[in-house]
């Protein structure tokens, strides 16, 4: 009950942060983040309406795949590591977390073995932190013309994993600058116009970062409590 309660509330902030921007509560995807929480929790999300989950570990989502309805939309959300994308592919509607050329060409390999297309986003180190992963703002664009040209990878936009704040509003600067960069790489046309997708905003500050243009919002502790 305490879920169903959670995603109401979540839900109901996204709308608010939407009217506020005159913005589209469509336009905004709500991403129930479940990471180390149990089957169960995922349901009653389920039942209480969720139907995109982020996982930030494979093997954590390879468990639980088979354990969900088979409408769920699967996020991969967190670092990847080369060696684990073979089990990943065709498993995901999104992986949000490609940070480096290396990563996206092995994508393509297995991708291109398994006769799939998987689509992703770039991440985005916004505020250039030493411990996050994710290409710096500058390195973006040369990112994407080279993967432009694997036929087996589409990149459909931009995330990132904002600083950790007490205050959103610290991270409103943050949000911004990488809506600008998405709107100016988005006009360079580098990917015929498939970069639609800004993955931004997370429990502590995903108002903000809704205000701010993201098309997808990660939220966790918000909806399944403390990790
Ligand atoms: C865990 C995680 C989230 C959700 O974090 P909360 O603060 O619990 O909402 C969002 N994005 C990424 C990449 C994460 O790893």
């Amino acid at each position: 009950m305490e879920i169903r309660a959670n995603l109401h509330k979540t839900e109901e902030a996204i709308a608010n942060a939407c009217a506020k921007a005159g913005r589209n509560r469509g336009d905004v995807t709500l991403i129930a983040v479940s990471k180390t929480k149990p089957i169960d929790l995922l349901k009653e999300a389920y039942e209480g309406g969720a139907r995109h989950f982020g996982e930030n570990r494979v093997q954590e989502l390879l468990t639980k795949i088979p354990l969900m309805p088979r409408d769920v939309k699967w996020h991969l959300i967190g670092h990847l590591q080369t060696n684990k994308v073979r089990q990943i592919i065709g498993k995901t509607c999104l992986i949000h977390s490609v940070d480096s050329l290396k990563l996206a060409g092995e994508i393509e390999k297995e991708s291109g073995k398994q006769n799939l297309v998987t689509d992703i986003l770039l991440e985005v180190n916004v505020a250039c932190e030493e411990s996050k992963f994710g290409f710096l703002l500058e390195e973006v664009e040369e990112a994407l013309n080279a993967i432009k040209r694997f036929p087996h990878v589409r990149v459909l936009g931009l995330m990132t994993v904002a600083p950790f704040v007490e205050d959103a509003e610290k991270n409103r600067s943050v949000f911004r600058k990488l809506y600008e960069f998405y709107v100016d790489i988005k006009t360079k046309n580098i990917d015929n116009g498939s970069m639609t997708i800004l993955s931004m905003g997370m429990t502590g500050d995903f108002c903000v970062a809704v205000e701010e243009g993201a098309t997808m919002v990660r939220v966790g502790t918000g909806i399944f409590g403390a990790r």
